[in-house]
Order: C-alpha cells, then structure tokens, then sequence
C-alpha cells in the first residue's frame, strides 16, 4: 500500500544543529525499568523502534555522576567510561536502523537521595531531599557549581563517544538541577545564581553553552524544558516565566523539546486529558525561535500529527506511549496502513515498570520489553509448525489477542463468545468514565481479526463442557484455550479480608459487574476499595454521576493507592474530592448489619458506624473456571482422546490487569504447540559480569 499524500510532510527531514533527522518522527526520552541493569534489553526494544521508522530514538534520563543516583529506580547511567558500552548497545542498535540516537542527560539535585552511592546531595539551596528519605540536601557552593558543569561536560563527550547524535540538557519534569535553579520555589539564593530569572536561568544556559563547546561541532544540542508546571503562581507558568526562558534562551539549543511539569501533568492519562493536551500550554514556543521544536502528546492520530505541524505548533511529533504501544506507528503510516496502528489507550501501565523497578510493559503492545529477554517482535510472530487448531472460548482481551496472534501464526482457530458483542471486561469498562480510549485494546484486535481467514468466530455462543467437547470433535480441533474470564466477589474477600465479611442482606449489595452491567443504587452508597487500583474510584465516579451520595472507603492509605504507579492518584483524588464523594482511608469493613456498616480504623479499636442503602464492594475477582474444571474433570473419568491439550489462560486462570491478559493470551499463542520445561527459566536473564 502507499502513503496517504495528505502525511507526506510528516516525512519531511528537519535540521537540527549540524545532524539532520530521517522524518518528524521523534521518540521522546521515556523511562523503561530496565536502564543500565538490563542494557541488551534496552537496546533491542529502541532497534525495534529504530526498524518501524521513528527518526530518533532517545534514552530514558541518564545519570551523570554517582551524586546523582536515583537507585532503585533504573535509568541509564554515564558515570564513568565503564558504563559507555552498555549505551553503545542501543547508539549502534538504532544507527542499523537508520535513526538518530539521542540521550537525556541528567543531575537531578535533591531529586535523588543518593541511596546506593551515599554521596551527599546537592542542591541548588538547603533543603529536604524528595520523597521521604531521612535525608537533607545542601546548598551548592560555587565550586560544587563548576564540579557539575564538569560533569556534565565529562558525560557529554563519553556521551558523544558512545555515538549519541543529540545529547540532552534536561530541565523537565520538576527533577533536574537546572529546572531547579530556575524554580523561585526552590531557589533561595542571593547570589548571581538567584533573584531575577536571568540569573536563575544562568546555571541551565552555562550547561548549554558548555554541551555546545565539547559536543556541538558534531551533536545537536537539545533542552528540554517545562515552560508550565500547571501550579498557576506557585509554579512557572507559561504565560510569565515560562515565556520569557524561552525568549532569554531562544536560539542557544540547537533543539526545544518542551512540555509541562510535574511527570504527572506531562504524561496525563486519558481518563483525564484527550490527545494533543499540552498544545494550549507549549504553542507559544515556535513564534520565539528560529529552532526547530519537539513537543508530545499521546499523539497516535496521523491527521493531528499533520494539524500540529501545519498551524506551526511543532517540527517534530514527540512520543513516548505512543511509540512504546505501537513501535511501527512511522512505518505504518508510511506505507498507507494507518488502520493497523495499535494506538495507546492512555493507562499508563507503561509507567508503572519504572515506579516498580521492573522492565516496561505496555497494555496494547505485549512485546514491549520483551524483545530481548524472549526474542518478540510486535510486527512478527513465527509461523505455524503444524496445522493443529485451536477452539478459544471466550472473547474478551485474552481470547482476542490469543485468537490474532494464533491466526498470524496460520493456525486455524474457532472462538466462541457467549455475548452478542466481542471484548469482555474491556467493553464494559469502557464503558466507565474517562475509560472510553480503553476500547481501542478490542478495536485493535477485531481490525487484525477481520483480515485473517483462519479465524472463525461465533458470537452468542455459550458453550458448556459437553457442546466444547462434541464441537471441538466434528471440527477436528485438538486444543482448547480456556478464557472466560473473571467475575468481581460480592463477599468482600480481597487484600484485608481473608473471609467473607458478615453481613444480614439488609442492605443491597453490589459488585462492579453489577454496576458495569446496568444497576444503579440510589441514595447514600458506599463503595469499599480493598482493590485500590482504578476500580473503586471510577464506580464512585459513575454512581455520583447517576445521581447517589457516595462514600468511599478503603483500608488503603490514600484512595486508588496501587494509581501513584500510573501517576494518577492525586487527579483520582481531587475529581471525586470535586465531585463530592466523602472519602475514609486507613478503614476495613467489619459487618453489615441493620443497614449500618461497622469500621474499624486499621492499627486500632476504634470503631465507627455509617448508614447506607447499598454497598458495592471491590475487593477481588473469582476466576470463572467452571468449563474448564468440567473439562478435566471428563477427560479424567474418560479420555478426551482428540483434544491434546486443555488450558485455561488470562483473567479465569489469574484475573489481573487487562495488560496482564493481552500478554497471556500472546504468550500462549508464542508457546503453542511447545512443551515448556518446568526448571528452565523461559526467558533470557542479563548477568554481571563476574
Ligand atoms: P479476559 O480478560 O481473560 O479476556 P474477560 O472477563 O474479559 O476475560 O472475558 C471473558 C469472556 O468469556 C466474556 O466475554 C464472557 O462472556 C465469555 N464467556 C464466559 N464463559 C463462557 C462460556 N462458557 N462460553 C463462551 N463464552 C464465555
Ligand atoms: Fe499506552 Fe497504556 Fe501502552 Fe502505556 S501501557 S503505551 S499508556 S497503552
């Protein structure tokens, strides 16, 4: 297929400083958990980002010196010649492939506690170190000012050596020195680093002078900067000194790569903002520089991209989620097949592996992260080895990937849903508030599904053990992949009840599926999050919204505790603080007796009484594995003698995130038809070298 001529500009090379790019296509520095422990994982997932066409492809943020360490979070690190080969890995990786390398240097001041070099750290004035180290910063004298421009220099030209084409001067995010020497909120000095922005602004203009004098002759230099902290006057805000860093530093990078700050504001999910979100605050950027400008976001939709760069908002389209759920997005646009991107849905699940120190993972994309450790490729998946075929039951995220990636393979498939509709949990979430994007995981799916010939697919279809049988017989298929899902407990059991919680029926009591499925309990109602991901939270959305008084109670210390993990805890909290829903942490459900529910405050006797008319509890789900229970139950009374295997997979055998159904139903489509070995690690491990 050939490109869509209304895209072609988004093939446009641009100049940025002595180097130019391949496309507008720019992958933007984003964190992946994996950083300088994993580094062949690392380069293998930016190649594969090199090979589907984006022009550049830069690191996560790269740690300069050891007095800026921010173990155990996994970022790349330049501390010294020794770490340059790890880095070489991905420079070389992407070079293969045609793109630029960029990498994101940083000192994060008292942003890193320093936990694993225990080095004392620097700050642009006195003062507590982030997060809740026991720990203080102190205020760097001018020597210590000059050591981090050495610094900086020093990883610059090892940055250089390693092959990077744009090295980074970072003042993004509320995490970096210089972002910190510009924030009056931080600095208190009094000395010509203080006081008027044109001084508060001279460390981070000295870094970009000095990044030009080592590296310049034959790297782009590139800032990026957070011209609004959406903090109004307690924060820079685009409209006052966010404008005037840029008119003071206009034309000294060769590159703005702008966006706003904290993390939280930059990578919005979508529960919370559309795509394009940033524009109203960074626009502005273009009409003070001759330079070319990167800007994100969550751009998947070729035709904003094009939008973008025509009314002069941005040169090149950044990205980060965008690229992580569809590596290829470039090369299918290029190629005229924009039906077949697999967009991001905004959950952030993608944040969550650096916020657990555990290698990326993405929702959409179940490659992600694992290009290395298991050798997938998000656009190639081995083809069939026999021409055994599968009947899936089921049609919800594990089924449907399952069914896509078997098809792929050419394996002929049957999947049987017992709804009239194909998607499971993930079309009744999106039905949930701000959850709409999330059905682009079934839209993707069912796009793929259509092109394939070898699955079929039978809707209203619900099978009992006896009909999977007999079906699976007169169409001579021989596996059987169970994915029926998993159901939400109405019994309260989850994370801090271990048994059924008592209670007389005196009041309704509800689940999310009940809520998901069309129940709406009026008047006061109290939702129970022992959960404490999205669920609570987005059902007391959806209750308030339909006219009940909402309580919400958990045992957690803050409401929808497991969100700081896709940074969207505080927006959680101040929507339903906004929309009036009465929230109670730290509190465990005791009973439910004469329409009262009786807490208990956690650590405590205490106890306190709350009147209601109905209660929904999200708590834990129960695997629905009654068909695949039956099943083997029969093939242990009498021999299955034409099915070789049964399997159960995704939610109905460990109901987890829907990211964690894709990646089961892919990876039993990946090991079909192979017998794993119960002692083998079935992935590759990165050892240090001893
Ligand atoms: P997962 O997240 O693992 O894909 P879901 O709960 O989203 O699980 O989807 C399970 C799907 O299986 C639902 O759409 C449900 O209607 C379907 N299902 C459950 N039991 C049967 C059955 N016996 N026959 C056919 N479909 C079933
Ligand atoms: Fe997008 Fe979610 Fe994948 Fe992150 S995990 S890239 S937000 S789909």
């Amino acid at each position: 297929m050939t490109r869509d001529p209304r895209y072609d500009i988004l093939f446009e090379s641009v100049p940025i400083g002595p180097i130019k790019t391949r496309n507008r296509f720019y992958q933007v520095p984003h964190c992946n958990g994996m950083g300088h422990t994993y580094p062949k994982a690392v380069a293998a997932s930016r190649a594969v980002k090199a090979q589907g066409g984006w022009g550049v492809i830069a690191t996560e943020e790269c740690e300069i010196h050891p007095s800026t360490d921010v173990s155990p979070h996994i970022e790349a690190r330049l501390w010294d010649e020794g770490d340059m080969r790890r880095l070489q890995l991905s420079t070389e990786a992407i070079h293969q492939h045609g793109a630029l390398a960029a990498i994101e240097l940083i000192h994060q001041g008292h942003d890193s506690a320093n936990r694993y070099s225990r080095l004392p750290v620097m700050a642009v004035t006195d003062r507590v170190v982030s997060g809740y180290d026991p720990v203080q910063a102190y205020a760097m004298s001018k020597r210590d000012i000059a050591d981090v421009r050495m610094m900086h220099r020093n990883a610059a030209i090892r940055a250089k050596n390693c092959g990077f084409d744009i090295i980074y001067v970072y003042a993004g995010h509320d995490l970096s020195l210089p972002f910190h020497f510009i924030n009056p909120r931080y600095n208190h000095r009094t000395d010509e680093y203080g006081g008027s922005l044109e001084n508060r602004v001279r460390f981070l203009r000295e870094l970009i002078i000095d990044t030009k004098e080592c590296v310049g002759d034959q790297c782009a230099v590139a800032l990026r900067l957070a011209v609004d902290e959406l903090l109004d006057e307690d924060g820079i805000v685009a409209g006052n000194e966010g404008r005037e860093m840029v008119e003071i530093l206009a034309e000294l990078p060769d590159l703005w790569d702008v966006n706003i700050s904290d993390w939280s504001h930059d990578s919005q999910t979508s529960r919370f903002s559309e795509e394009g979100y940033q524009e109203k605050y960074i626009s502005f950027v273009k009409r003070l520089t001759s330079k070319p400008v990167v800007g994100v976001g969550r751009f998947t939709s070729p035709d904003t991209m094009v939008s973008q760069i025509k009314r002069g908002v941005l040169d090149l389209i950044g990205a980060a989620r965008p690229s992580i759920a569809d590596p290829y997005l470039p090369k299918k646009i290029e190629q005229g097949q924009v039906d077949d991107i697999r967009e991001c849905i905004g959950c952030n699940i993608c944040v969550s592996g650096d916020f657990t120190m555990t290698p990326i993972r993405c929702t959409q994309n179940p490659t992600m992260g694992e290009e290395y450790r298991r050798d997938w490729h998000p656009e190639h998946i081995i083809p069939k080895t026999t021409d055994d075929s599968v009947l899936i039951v089921g049609g919800g995220p594990t089924a449907l990937e399952a069914a896509m990636s078997l098809g792929k393979r050419g394996y002929a498939v049957t999947l049987a849903e017992a709804a009239g509709t194909l998607g499971g949990r993930v079309l009744s979430e999106s039905q949930l508030p701000g959850l709409g994007a999330w059905k682009r995981v079934v839209d993707y799916r069912l796009g793929q599904l259509a092109k394939l010939d070898s699955v079929h697919i039978h809707l209203n279809s619900h099978l009992d053990s006896h009909q999977v049988i007999e079906f699976s017989r007169e169409l001579g298929i021989q596996h059987i992949a169970i994915a029926t899902g998993a159901k939400w407990r109405k019994d309260g059991i989850g994370r801090a009840h271990h048994r059924p919680i008592k209670h007389d029926h005196s009041i309704a009591l509800l689940s999310p599926d009940d809520i998901m499925g069309g129940q709406v309990p009026t008047g006061h109602v109290v939702v129970y999050d022992d959960d404490h991901y999205y669920m609570g939270g987005v059902i007391a959305e959806k209750l308030v919204r339909e006219g009940a008084s909402v309580t919400l109670i958990t045992p957690g210390a803050q409401v929808s505790l497991w969100t700081v993990n896709t940074l969207e805890q505080d927006r959680i909290e101040q929507r339903l603080f906004s929309i009036g829903v009465r929230i109670i942490c730290r509190h465990e459900l005791v009973e439910i007796a004469r329409s009262t529910l009786r807490l208990r405050r956690q650590n405590s006797d205490a106890t306190k009484e709350i009147d209601t008319n109905a209660a929904v509890l999200v708590t834990s789900r129960q695997p629905q594995c009654s068909l695949y229970d039956a099943l083997i139950e029969t093939g242990q009374t009498k021999p299955l003698a034409h099915i070789n295997t049964i399997k159960r997979i995704g939610d109905c055998l460990a109901p987890s995130t829907i990211a964690g159904a894709v990646y089961h139903g892919h990876r039993y489509a990946r090991e079909f038809n192979t017998t794993p070995d119960i002692d083998t690690v079935p992935f590759k491990r990165e050892y240090v070298a001893i």
